[in-house]
C-alpha cells in the first residue's frame, strides 16, 4: 500500500512532458505538445500532452491518463512500477503505509476477499471429495496452489458465520459479492458446495471468484457479480498468473472457462487467460493486444463458440494490424481446451495454436457465410456488411489489406471496392466517439466537477440528489464526496482515485475536453446542473410510474422536455 498523499505529491511533482518525451517525441503547440500517439497507426499528429494539466490524451483512439497512467500502458508497468519509476526520476522514496488509518471500503473490500480466499483455501485441504473432483480433472497439487483454488463448504454460513463476524462485515461480504441478503434482511454464502477460483487483477489481490459445483448441479458454474472492485468487462481471469510467468511472452491463449486456463497452464501452455462468463470486451482486446504481439482466440467448436468468436473479432477490429497479430481458433466440435489438451496433449494443441486462422481469413470467411457470394446481390450485400467493419479497424494498411482481401471475393477491383467503401452516404467526422453523450448534461456537470474539484466539494448538498440513477450519476457522486472530504485535491488526483474503477475510464476523457464555463461562473453553474439532473430524474420517474398505470399506450410520445 502506498499512501494517497504521496502518490498526489508524486503526481503534482513529476513533469509529464519528461516522461512522455522520453518515449513520444514531442512538439510544442501552444500550451499544449503534441506528437504521434504511440497507442494507434497514425501520420498526423493527434496525441496531446498537457503539462499544466499533468496530462496526456489521444483525439485519434481516446487514450489518456496522468504519468503514471502513461507508464502503466506505455511501458507495461504495474501501478506500484510506474510509481517507483516516478519517484526515482524525482530521487525520493516510495514509502510503506501500514495500519488501519483512512482504510476506503475499497481497502475492506479487498480485506474480505482476501479473506474468503484464505478460508476457501483451507477449506479445500479439508474436503477429500473436493480434492478428489480436482484430481479426476486431472489437476496436479502444485497447479491448483499456483492458482489458489479453493472450496467453499455446502453451507449457508461458511462466510458469514466466520469468526470476527459483526453487522458491518456481513454488509461488506454482500457488497464484494460473496453474500446475499434475502427478503427477510438474513444474510447467506453466495457460494455453496463448489470449486473456488479466485480472480485476481494484475497486481495479484483477489477481486472476484469463479465457483463450480462438484456434482450435477446447477448453475456449473457461478462467477461473483459485479462490484466496486470487479469489473468483468475489464478483467481476465489468468492475468495476475500469466504475468508471474518468468521470461518475455509475445504471444497468450484466450480462452472461455477457468479450468481451461487452469489446465492449459498445467499442460504448460502459457500465458492463458479467460473472460468471466462475458463477451469479449474492448477493454480485454486492448489490454491484450498492448502487452502481447499475438493473440490467440480460442473458442468452442459449437455454435455458440461461433457466434463467441465473431464477437470477439468485431471488438477486436480497431486493435487488430500494427505489429499485432490476431488469430483464431475453433476446436473441433465437442471439444473444449480443457478436454482437448488432455486427450491430444500440449503437443497437438500448441500446433493447433500455431496454425490458427488469421484474422483477415476468418474476417472474409466470416462474411461469405452469411450471404450467397454467387449472386449480384449477396456480393453487394456483403460489402454492406463489412462497410461498418472495416471503419473500425484504425491500422491504415491493415484495412487496405482487408478491404483488397474482399475484392477478390465480391470481384470488383481493389480501389473500386476501396472508393465505394470510403464514400459512404453519411461518415462521421471523426473516426470514433466512444463515450455514449446519453445524458449531454450529466457529461457536462461531470467534467465541471473534475476540472474544478474546489468548487464542486464547496457546494451544497442538493435535495433528492442522492436519488438520481441516470447514467454516471454515481460517479458523479463519488467525485463530490471526495471533492468535499478532500478540499485540496486536484483534476490528476482524482483521476488517480478512479484508476481502478469501470465509471472512472471516463474520465481521462473528460478531462481532456475544456468546461463550458470558468472557475468564477462553475458554483453557480454546478449547482443549477444538480437541480436541472434532480429534475430529470423527477420526470423520468414520473414517466415510468405513468406507463406502469397506463399499461399501454403511446407513452413514448408524452413529452419529455
Ligand atoms: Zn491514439
Amino acid at each position: 500500500m502506498i499512501p494517497q498523499p504521496f502518490i498526489d505529491e508524486l503526481i503534482d511533482r513529476t513533469d509529464i512532458v519528461e516522461v512522455v518525451g522520453a518515449r513520444v517525441a514531442l512538439k510544442k503547440a501552444g500550451a499544449r505538445y503534441k506528437g504521434l500517439c504511440p497507442f494507434h497507426d497514425e501520420k498526423t499528429p493527434s496525441f496531446t500532452v498537457s503539462p499544466d494539466k499533468g496530462f496526456y490524451h489521444c483525439f485519434g483512439c481516446q487514450a489518456g491518463g496522468n504519468a503514471i497512467g502513461f507508464l502503466m500502458e506505455h511501458d507495461n508497468m504495474s501501478f506500484p512500477e510506474a510509481v517507483d519509476d516516478l519517484a526515482a526520476m524525482l530521487g525520493i522514496e516510495v514509502p510503506t503505509q501500514r495500519g488501519d488509518t483512512d482504510r476506503g471500503e475499497t481497502q475492506r473490500l479487498h480485506d474480505v476477499l482476501g479473506e474468503a480466499d484464505r478460508i476457501y483455501r483451507r477449506a479445500l485441504r479439508n474436503h477429500p471429495a473436493a480434492i478428489d473432483y480436482l484430481k479426476a480433472r486431472g489437476l496436479d497439487g502444485e497447479t491448483a496452489k499456483r492458482f489458489a483454488i479453493g472450496y467453499a463448504p455446502d453451507a449457508w454460513d461458511t462466510l458469514v458465520g466466520a469468526p470476527g463476524r459483526s453487522e458491518s462485515r456481513t454488509r461488506l461480504l454482500v457488497k464484494a459479492g460473496l453474500a446475499i441478503e434475502n427478503d427477510a434482511g438474513r444474510c447467506y454464502d453466495r457460494f455453496r458446495g463448489r470449486v473456488m477460483f479466485p480472480i485476481r487483477d494484475r497486481l495479484g489481490k483477489v477481486i472476484g471468484f469463479g465457483g463450480r459445483v462438484l456434482d450435477a448441479g446447477e448453475p456449473k458454474y457461478m462467477n461473483s457479480p459485479e462490484t466496486p472492485v470487479f469489473h468483468k468487462g475489464r478483467t481476465l481471469y489468468g492475468v495476475y498468473e500469466a504475468r508471474q510467468r518468468p521470461g518475455r511472452h509475445d504471444e497468450i491463449v484466450i480462452v472461455e472457462g477457468y479450468l481451461d486456463v487452469v489446465s492449459l497452464a498445467q499442460h504448460g501452455i502459457e500465458p492463458v487467460v479467460a473472460t468471466l462468463g462475458t463477451a469479449t470486451s474492448s477493454e480485454h482486446a486492448r489490454q491484450l493486444t498492448q502487452r502481447y504481439k499475438r493473440v490467440v482466440f480460442c473458442f468452442d467448436g459449437d455454435r455458440a463458440g461461433r457466434a463467441a468468436a465473431w464477437q470477439a473479432l468485431e471488438t477486436a477490429l480497431p486493435y487488430a494490424g500494427g505489429e499485432v497479430e490476431l488469430v483464431f481458433l475453433l476446436l473441433p466440435e465437442g471439444e473444449d481446451p480443457d478436454s482437448l489438451v488432455r486427450s491430444q496433449g500440449a503437443d497437438v494443441f500448441r500446433d493447433l495454436l500455431s496454425n490458427a486462422t488469421p484474422l483477415s481469413d476468418f474476417f472474409i470467411a466470416g462474411l461469405r457465410e452469411q450471404v450467397d457470394v454467387g449472386s449480384a446481390d449477396g456480393r453487394s450485400k456483403i460489402v454492406a456488411l463489412a462497410r461498418p467493419l472495416l471503419e473500425r479497424v484504425k491500422a491504415r494498411v491493415y484495412r487496405e489489406l482487408l478491404t483488397a482481401e474482399l475484392a477478390r471475393v465480391v470481384g470488383l477491383p481493389a480501389e473500386r471496392l476501396g472508393g465505394l467503401l470510403d464514400n459512404p452516404p453519411q461518415r462521421p467526422s471523426r473516426p470514433q466517439q466512444p463515450l455514449h453523450r446519453k445524458s449531454t448534461l450529466m457529461r457536462k456537470t461531470i467534467t465541471l466537477a473534475l476540472h474544478y474539484p474546489s468548487v464542486a466539494g464547496s457546494v451544497d448538498g442538493i435535495d433528492g440528489f442522492d436519488d438520481v440513477h441516470l447514467p454516471g450519476a454515481s460517479l458523479l457522486r463519488r467525485i463530490l464526496e471526495v471533492a468535499r472530504e478532500q478540499p485540496e485535491v486536484t483534476p490528476g488526483h482524482l483521476i488517480e482515485r478512479f484508476r481502478e474503477d469501470e465509471e472512472g475510464r471516463h474520465l481521462n476523457r473528460l478531462l481532456a475536453e475544456t468546461p463550458l464555463d470558468d472557475e468564477n461562473a462553475a458554483p453557480d453553474v454546478l449547482r443549477d446542473s444538480l437541480l436541472r439532473l434532480v429534475r430529470e430524474q423527477r420526470r423520468k420517474d414520473a414517466v415510468k410510474a405513468l406507463r406502469k398505470r397506463t399499461l399501454s399506450g403511446p407513452v413514448d410520445e408524452i413529452s419529455e422536455g
